[in-house]
């Protein structure tokens, strides 16, 4: 994948500051943190993200996350972290290699996630009706 640009930090063809690897999986400071100690973990194996993932892979990469959250939260005196992932352009994901972010975080950094918006009448029961006939 010559756009994969984890691959290449894999490889060491791009420099980068590594904190974690085992067998399967593989951490680093992100280029561009929101904010310091902000890291990346990634499957060694090529995967897009979430949806071609296989779940023994997967659950190696959360395992890394679980992991590596709390020293990183102490490492750099963090109040929390958000464990975020873009899966597909339509969602921000911009390097197609399957990546979860650990993002410390301080009080007042001025960070603002998402916010919500509630459904009209009736558009909840609707969505969980789609979700749940969509497991069977
Ligand atoms: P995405 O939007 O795909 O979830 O996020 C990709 C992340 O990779 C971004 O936060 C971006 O800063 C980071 N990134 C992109 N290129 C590089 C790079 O060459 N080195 C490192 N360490 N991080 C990168």
């Amino acid at each position: 994948m010559t756009d994969d640009i984890f691959e290449k930090i894999l490889t060491g063809e791009v420099p980068a500051e590594v904190v974690y690897e085992d067998d399967l999986t593989f951490a680093f400071l992100d280029i561009n943190p929101n904010n310091p100690g902000h890291t990346l973990v990634i499957s060694k194996k090529h995967f897009l993200n979430i949806f071609d993932v296989d779940i023994d892979t997967f659950s190696a990469v959360m395992r890394t996350v679980h992991a590596l959250a709390p020293v990183i939260k102490k490492a750099v005196d963090a109040d929390g972290v958000n464990i975020h992932m873009n899966n597909d352009p339509g969602a921000g994901q911009v390097v197609p290699h399957l990546h979860v972010h650990i993002i410390p975080r301080h009080e007042g950094d001025g960070f603002t996630l998402w916010h919500g918006k509630p459904y009209e009448e009736g558009v909840g029961a609707e969505t969980a009706a789609k979700i749940r006939a969509g497991l069977v």
